[in-house]
């Protein structure tokens, strides 16, 4: 019987496991991919908004060259800090079923059975990407992931949406030699992309660089065009990617499977108290920026850090 099994080696999971070992718990991590399988997925160039000051956690410096750091110096932070508390986690463990019985929760992988007093669901949101409802959207040329410019080079690229990840690749691959084209379902870019980069896009679409198409959406995708809906009328454009850049949702089946209920039914954000991260069933925590639900612009790893320490002082408050 552990204390804890916590779902998740992303940031949010890695700090709780270090709050409970700090704690003498006797805790577990089950990770189905990667150690922060999301920012080794994240593009090759990025640079994170927040400072590494702001991302630094359990007294570990987090070391940077400038003052924000990149993905491959995040990558370098998060295993040492797995590393340096020898965090004990268990890698393509993916988790299958969650039961609750009275005093315990039984947590099965396709290998395994445990029992846990507690878990901490802490499975973030970037291994499910939003849909789209366009015929030809499962074709293998539509990429819901970016990771480098290089395959695009002397490509026609049709980036959708128009947040910060939309302009980042319709910039990045631009600069690289694509030929860009952008489809923005709302009249504007989002107002939350990142002022140094918004005069940039702009820039790019004023001077025609990239073409942009404001309240269009892709009606179909069809293996060397694309059909767009503008409010002129449906447009073919030849294409070769479709980059879909439309952002990600947490995956509910672990929350639902429990009898973990959502807060708002049109954001679903679950019902967990705001100081403990405890859901609505005794002994389930839920962590990190998957407590924002589908408001995915809502909680950074900056502003969930402190989401280890108040769960691992909770459990040990009730046991
Ligand atoms: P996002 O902010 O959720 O933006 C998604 C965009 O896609 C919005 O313009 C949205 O339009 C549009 N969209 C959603 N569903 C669509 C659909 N079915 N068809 C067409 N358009 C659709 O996603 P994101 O840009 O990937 O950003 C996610 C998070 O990562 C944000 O917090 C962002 O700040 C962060 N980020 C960080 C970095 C970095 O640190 N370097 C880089 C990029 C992003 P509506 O507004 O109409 O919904």
């Amino acid at each position: 019987m552990l204390d804890l099994i916590i779902v998740g080696a992303g940031p949010a999971g890695l700090i709780c496991a270090i709050e409970a070992k700090k704690a003498g718990l006797n805790y577990l991590i089950l990770e189905k991919g990667l150690l922060v399988n999301s920012i080794y997925n994240f593009p090759t160039n990025m640079t994170f908004f927040s400072t590494s000051k702001k991302l630094e956690v359990a007294e570990i410096p987090f070391i940077s060259h400038n003052e924000k750091p990149t993905r491959k110096e995040a990558l370098e932070y998060y295993r040492r800090l797995a590393h340096h508390y020898e965090l004990s986690i268990k890698f393509k463990a993916e988790v299958e079923s969650l039961n609750k019985f009275d005093e315990y929760i039984e947590v099965k992988t396709s290998d395994k059975t445990y029992q846990s007093k507690n878990i901490v669901i802490a499975t973030g949101f970037y291994d499910t990407p939003r849909t789209l409802n366009a015929p030809g959207a499962d074709l293998p040329k539509v990429k819901h992931y970016y990771d480098d410019a290089h395959p695009y080079i002397g490509m026609k690229v049709l980036v959708l949406g128009g947040g910060n990840s939309a302009c980042d690749v319709a910039l990045e691959t631009w600069a690289h030699g694509a030929k860009v084209t952008m489809a923005v379902r709302k009249p504007t870019l989002y107002s939350k992309v990142k002022y140094w980069i918004l005069p940039n896009i702009e820039n790019r679409i004023k001077e025609g660089s990239i073409k942009a198409y404001f309240n269009t959406t892709v009606s179909e995708i069809r293996e060397r065009e694309v059909v767009l809906s503008t409010p002129d009328g449906p447009l073919i454009l030849e294409n070769d990617y479709v980059l879909a850049m439309i952002g990600y949702q947490p995956d509910y089946r672990l929350l639902d499977q429990i009898g973990v209920t959502y807060k708002e039914n049109e954001d679903l954000i679950p019902n967990y108290n705001s100081e403990t991260f405890e859901t609505n069933i005794s002994g389930v925590y839920v962590a990190g920026v998957l407590n924002g639900g589908l408001k995915t612009n809502s909680l950074f790893i900056e502003n969930t850090r402190d989401h280890g320490e108040k769960i691992v002082k909770n459990i040990l408050e009730r046991s």
